[in-house]
């Protein structure tokens, strides 16, 4: 990664190409770092494309679509964030305004929606049919100890159970329903944690999400937990999560990328060294360590960043390749490598 003094550098996870372009864009006209960073992230939530963040995230088991999102702002070293938040798409501007307009530094539930009703959020469905219908092979996947369940067929009804959902979702062509399938089985991760530096050494960050899919209702994961999914302190730098919350609430993790860089750790060694811990929690056993994926993302005061994941990728040859994650240094985004802890088998 290039050397050097405070300059305007936006890093985010491997979905934030758009955004990081964004937010970039607000950091050459000299605005904030965290407008910027929140600019770029609103583009994520409003994307209905985008199945783990905002708009047509994947819901909890219910239905339901929960957010979660936490920003924090170097300047002013001050920090907001929601939890659990329904009916509104974009839950960081929701964070961003408790940070700015309350005495709090976190909200969940019914008291974060009241609290952007308030503010004049406008309520809407954010689950998308292409999530309903994820959510409902879902569902119909779900078996007992007998093999039953409830919310599929007796044992006479006529057809095959994909027949009857196609016949439910007329509009599911064989792609959508492929998605659904594959949705259900391996239920997917994922997030925008979004970090940005200034040429003025300012520093902000955001990280936003729809948890797990399939959670519990009321789940909550690292995203919105100050020190967890974010961690920003300018003096030396920012850190942020995305994969498995529950991994990262456990090692703190967005302080402790940042704690290994006061201690003069590089970046990417700051986040290798945070999944050592999480690795640690399993006695490296890397076995239950398959079981789930997650990310650190760090940039430091001069500029310097990197991202380690605990597992690698695999080409589609079975070769390992390096997971990426989104980097703008101005003009156009690009994808660059994270480190790794572990080759993925
Ligand atoms: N970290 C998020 C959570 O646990 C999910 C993810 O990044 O995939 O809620």
């Amino acid at each position: 990664m290039a050397q050097g003094g405070p300059r305007n550098v936006v890093i985010s996870s491997n979905n934030g190409l758009a955004c990081n372009e964004i937010a970039m864009s607000y950091l050459e006209r000299g605005r904030d770092t965290l407008d910027a960073v929140v600019a770029g992230v609103n583009s994520v939530e409003d994307d209905p494309n985008d199945d783990s963040v905002g708009y047509g995230g994947l819901p909890n088991e219910e239905g339901a679509v929960e957010l979660d999102a936490s920003v924090m702002h170097g300047p002013t070293r001050r920090c907001g964030a929601v939890a659990g938040l329904r009916h509104i798409k974009n839950p960081s501007k929701v964070a961003k305004l408790v940070m700015e307009q309350t005495d709090h530094c976190m909200l969940v539930g019914e008291g974060a929606l009241r609290f952007a009703r308030a503010w004049g959020f406008k309520e809407e469905n954010l689950l998308t049919e292409k999530s309903r219908l994820a959510w409902m092979v879902w569902k119909q996947s779900l078996r007992d100890a007998g093999g039953h369940n409830n919310w599929t067929d007796g044992l006479d009804a006529p057809g095959k159970p994909s027949a009857r959902l196609r016949g439910a979702f007329p509009g599911a062509d064989e792609e959508l329903l492929a998605y659904a399938w594959d949705r259900a089985a391996n239920p997917p991760t994922g997030t925008i944690n979004c970090l940005a530096l200034n040429a003025k050494g300012e520093m902000s960050g955001v990280t936003t999400t729809s948890g797990l899919a399939w959670k519990i209702p009321g789940r909550i994961g690292d995203s919105p937990i100050i020190g967890a999914g974010l961690y920003v302190d300018q003096d030396v730098g920012a850190g942020g999560s995305t994969g498995r919350g529950e991994e990262n609430i456990r090692v703190a993790g967005g302080h402790t990328v940042v704690e290994n860089m006061r201690k003069g750790m590089s970046p990417t060694d700051a986040c290798l060294d945070t999944l050592k811990r999480i690795s640690r929690n399993y006695n490296d056993d890397k076995a239950k360590l398959a079981k789930f994926s997650i990310t650190f993302y760090a940039l430091r005061k001069d500029g310097v960043y990197g991202s380690a994941s605990l597992w690698s990728s695999r080409t589609r040859d079975g070769k390992t390749a390096p997971q990426r994650f989104a980097v703008n240094t101005g003009g156009k985004s690009r994808m660059e490598d994270c480190a790794y802890l572990y080759a993925s088998f």
